[in-house]
């Protein structure tokens, strides 16, 4: 942050505000942007959550979900929001290439622009920065500054359950090592001010269909490569399984986890093919940084243990580049290993 004075200046009268989240927004973008929406609006600011694309329905059960602007489908009304706009909130994101064409027009807009994030490597795009990598999620940050700025009383039920959902995703489950003390402590404040945490990790957790169900047992089957000797295992979906099992978004959300559940796996990827492209996501275990793989090979980022990035090679060249870069890598993965 510039300084905390010139930040509160920002709130002393009402703003039109504009926040933003990153595309394919998971539960910490969606609940951070929603949640801090609403401790705004309590606060007599005119805010909009906009969000690049279409999110998956079991993020819709969020307060404030139906006001959301889904840029791809609003254009217009996105872009005379941002041009409106007196504030930008930039969340859970900190480079603008993450939220496409909508990036340009943020960077052009003469708001002040704020970003809260927790993504290595950030752009230097905003007046003022709440970021840091210690962070879990964008909502513990979100809840940092609520506390700073005085602003607990804006935060209910709804508000505490949106944040609650980003930091239980974004910990998977509290089992990452972004797990602390820290996060812990804001868990017990947000129950305190009324998250029913077991109804929202019911609403985010345990309301598959049957398709992904078994679109999941197909997978991890007939979709799972394990390079043993590599330490490495991935996943891969064809255009034609998800059509097979219906595929829609979010239904294969998590599954690269499985590959890492592996022991002695350190690594792991999961190929979702596109028709322009193939969507990657990358995890990993200790020091090997997905987040520096991903950057380097395939026009990705993230964090060091959970990283995303794309292709425009076919599915099956895009793997090979993989296993290539895999076996280029090898020492440095097998150190890992040796170091469980
Ligand atoms: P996931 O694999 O769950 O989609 O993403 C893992 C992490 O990497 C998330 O924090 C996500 O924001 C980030 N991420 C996913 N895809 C990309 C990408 O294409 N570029 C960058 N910079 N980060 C990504
Ligand atoms: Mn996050």
């Amino acid at each position: 942050m510039k300084e905390k004075e010139d930040f509160k200046l920002l709130f002393n009268s009402p703003k039109r505000v504009v926040i933003t989240i990153h595309t394919n927004p998971d539960a910490d973008a969606l609940g951070s942007g929603l949640g801090f929406s609403s401790i705004l609006k309590k606060q007599g600011h005119d805010v909009t959550v906009i969000s690049p694309n279409d999110y998956p329905d079991f993020l819709k059960w969020m307060k404030g979900n139906e006001e959301v602007v889904v840029f791809e489908h609003k254009q217009q009304e996105s872009k005379e929001l941002i041009n409106k706009a007196d504030l930008i909130f930039t969340l859970d994101f900190s480079d603008l290439k993450r939220i496409g064409d909508l990036g340009e027009l943020v960077k052009s807009a003469e708001a002040t622009k704020i970003m809260i994030d927790h993504h290595l490597e950030p752009e230097k795009y905003a007046d003022f920065e709440k970021w840091s990598i210690e962070a879990g999620a964008t909502a513990e940050l979100i809840f940092d500054l609520a506390e700073e700025m005085s602003w607990l009383e804006y935060i209910g039920p709804d508000e505490a359950e949106c944040l609650y959902a980003g930091i239980m995703t974004d910990t998977g489950g509290f089992r990452h090592p972004n797990t602390t003390q820290h996060i812990h402590e804001v868990v017990g404040k947000l129950i305190g001010l009324g998250a029913n945490t077991s109804k929202v990790s019911k609403l985010i957790y345990d309301t598959n269909t049957e398709n992904r169900l078994r679109l999941m047992g197909f997978v991890l089957s007939q979709r799972l490569v394990v390079m043993k000797e590599f330490n490495v295992a991935f996943i891969y979906i064809t255009l034609d399984d998800q059509k097979k099992f219906n595929v829609q978004k979010g239904d294969t959300e998590g599954l690269v986890n499985y590959a890492l559940s592996i022991a002695n796996i350190t690594m792991a990827a999961m190929f979702t093919e596109s028709k322009d492209m193939v969507k990657i996501s990358f995890r990993s275990i200790g020091e090997f940084s997905v987040n520096t793989f991903a950057r380097k090979n395939f026009s990705g980022g993230g964090h060091a243990n959970a990283a995303g990035g794309k292709s425009d090679l076919s599915l099956q060249d895009t793997i090979e580049l993989f296993k290539s870069l895999v076996i280029n890598n090898k020492q440095e993965i097998e150190d890992e290993v040796n170091a469980l």
